[in-house]
């Protein structure tokens, strides 16, 4: 088994970043692998809602990556990523920090998108990490101490924005009136019909306001600017918290040093930089030229990091990288507590199994981190022998 001279530095730990590593090492135990990332905790970001509603402990949803990856070899070192310089091959951090590199793998994910929208950056909540996520339950909790009913606004009925809504509805109950602000013709607009009739049905069981082709042209201190089908309305509000869209996080690079297509780093089908080909970006952060679909899900950054660290594998082994081949596994949403609805391969499930169901499949996503990710499936584990018709697992994730 041939090894190199210098690492391979991935930075970002993230789905797609924790999945190349741990396979990367599986494949070839003597590489050099160098984990960086700007956090201390892995997020479990798809349980965030739980996390929120208090059905998973915060500890569960976000275990170290120094335990994830001293566990299995791997070294970790928490840092930020300021620069990189392609062609010499080494990066900076915040610290001034500078590493060489054999190959490089960044996948440092996706930050919430204002569109510029007014108003957003100043006095919007988001929900994208754990920051947003303590941020957002404080207030939350600061406001129900109050008599009277709260507005809230949640703007994006994409996934986010439909699955914090129940969940803040079943976890406050009618201390919020909520309203999901939504600028195309439907919610869910870009998933599977069956979790779209499924989410219509959980918001409408819970009184929770949905207002389409409608857009948000401004937010103040105390209300939201909304232009829909009847002209342009003002509406006093307690909270907005603002789901409507990511972009990627790579405020390390400079303007043209790299392709890029609708804001995300272009890379060919073997997941390389085209100029740089010792150079990979996967998960939210990349596009692949022909496969400009692919949806910004954990999913993606997960097939993308297993199938990246085969193509390492074989570039070090002087053999032609693959190229990589999504498979779509379905899709799956909470809606509440306790409930959820799942759409995959040709399975269709509603309510409180499929609730189950969905951690555990999240739990059994994560096959080569089971040891380390104890803390975050061990109520599920337990519930393990109930869905053994789940847990096919397979590398392709
Ligand atoms: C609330 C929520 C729920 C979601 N639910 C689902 C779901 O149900 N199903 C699904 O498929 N997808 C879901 N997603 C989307 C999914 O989480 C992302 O697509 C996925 O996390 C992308 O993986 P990634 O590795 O590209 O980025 P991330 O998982 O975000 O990881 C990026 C990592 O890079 C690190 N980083 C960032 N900048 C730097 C820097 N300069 N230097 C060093 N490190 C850095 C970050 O700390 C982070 O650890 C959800 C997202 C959110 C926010």
């Amino acid at each position: 088994m041939k090894s190199i001279q210098k690492p391979i530095v991935i930075v970002g730990a993230g789905f797609a970043g924790m999945t190349a590593a741990l396979n990367l090492k599986k494949l070839n135990p003597a590489l050099p692998i160098l984990v960086v990332d700007s956090a201390s905790n892995f997020i479990f970001k798809p349980l965030m809602y739980e996390v929120l509603s208090k059905e998973i402990r915060t500890w569960e949803a976000t275990p170290k990556f120094a335990n994830i990856f001293s566990d299995v070899g791997v070294t970790f070192l928490k840092n930020s990523l300021t620069t990189i310089s392609f062609k010499d091959n080494f990066l900076e951090f915040s610290d001034e920090l500078k590493v060489n590199y054999q190959y490089l793998v960044i996948c440092t994910g996706s930050m919430p998108n204002s569109f510029s929208t007014k108003g957003v950056d100043e006095y919007c909540y988001f929900f994208n990490d754990l920051n947003d996520l303590n941020k957002l339950e404080s207030f939350l909790e600061k406001l129900q101490k109050t008599s009277l009913q709260k507005k809230i606004f949640i703007v994006g009925g994409g996934p986010s924005g439909v699955e914090l809504a129940c969940k803040i509805k079943d976890i406050f109950v009618d201390q919020f009136e909520i309203n999901v602000i939504e600028k195309s013709n439907e919610i869910l607009y870009r998933n599977k019909i069956f979790n779209r009739e499924e989410a219509e049905r959980a918001l409408e069981k819970r009184k929770i306001k949905v207002l389409l082709n409608s857009k948000v042209e401004e937010v103040s201190e105390s209300e939201i600017i909304i232009s829909g089908e009847d002209g342009v309305t003002s509406f006093a509000k307690d909270i907005v918290i603002w789901t409507a869209g990511v972009k990627p996080n790579l405020h390390y690079l400079k303007s043209d040093e790299i392709t890029k297509k609708y804001g995300r780093i272009l890379v060919n089908n073997k997941l390389q930089i085209e100029n740089y080909r010792n150079c990979f970006a996967i998960g939210d952060i990349s596009i692949i030229a022909g496969m400009e679909d692919l949806p910004i899900t954990a999913q993606v950054a997960m097939q993308e990091g297993n199938h990246l660290a085969k193509n390492i594998e074989l570039i070090i082994q002087g053999k032609n990288p693959l190229p990589f081949d999504y498979q779509d596994n379905g899709e799956m949403i909470s809606l509440g507590i306790g409930e959820a609805s799942i759409s995959a391969l040709g399975i269709t499930l509603s309510g409180k199994f499929a609730f189950e169901a969905r951690r555990l499949i999240y739990a059994s996503k994560l096959p080569d981190i089971n040891e380390s990710l104890k803390s975050v499936s061990s109520w599920i584990f337990q519930k393990k022998s109930i869905f053994k018709k789940f847990l096919k697992k397979d590398n392709s994730n």
